[in-house]
């Protein structure tokens, strides 16, 4: 039976659990995520991409089928690159569906094959955001139910 990856694109600065409860549900249903950090040198973050690699791969250790990467320039020839059409990304509340949509109209319009699936976290992760986390940990407040205990840690040594 062919093998399906699927690639899960996305700034994780920083990852977050709302991030890991997507991860899951996809490895659940596809035989290899590729989760992967997209490079933007433009865009401000709190986290170099070293670092957001780092994070990532050391929540998801032990996941068999999930590997972690990271790509600059369009997804579509990053995920076509993979050889793969499939595209993971999470949808919290109505207020993400725009966006969401406008990308995957977009990919869809530069390479037809491409398929975004969209998942669900649970409920408790529906207004958790990395900007949310970013703006809590600038005040020095706990981020410690929001993210992993390593990525809280290097919050608190940011301080
Ligand atoms: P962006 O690509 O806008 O920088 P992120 O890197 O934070 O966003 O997120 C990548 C993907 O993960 C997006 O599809 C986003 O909607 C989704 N996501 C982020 N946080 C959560 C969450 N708490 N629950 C579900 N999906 C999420």
């Amino acid at each position: 039976m062919k093998k399906r990856t699927a690639v899960y694109p996305g700034s994780f600065d920083p990852v977050t659990f709302g991030h890991l409860d997507i991860i899951d549900r996809a490895a659940k249903i596809f035989d290899h995520i590729i989760v992967s950090v997209f490079v933007h040198s433009s865009k401000k973050h709190m986290f170099s991409v070293e670092e957001r690699v780092a994070m990532l791969k050391a929540a998801l250790k032990g996941k068999k089928n999930v590997t972690v990467d990271c790509f600059e320039g369009l997804l579509v020839d990053y995920v076509k690159n993979k050889k793969t059409d499939i595209v993971i990304r999470g949808l919290r509340a109505i207020s993400d569906l725009e966006y969401e949509f406008q990308i995957a109209a977009t990919n869809r319009t530069l390479y037809p094959g491409i398929e975004t699936v969209f998942f669900m976290p649970r409920q408790r992760y529906t207004y958790l955001s990395s900007s949310i986390v970013r703006d809590i940990a600038h005040f020095g407040g706990d981020v410690s139910k929001l993210v992993p205990p390593h990525v809280a840690k290097v919050i608190a040594a940011r301080k």
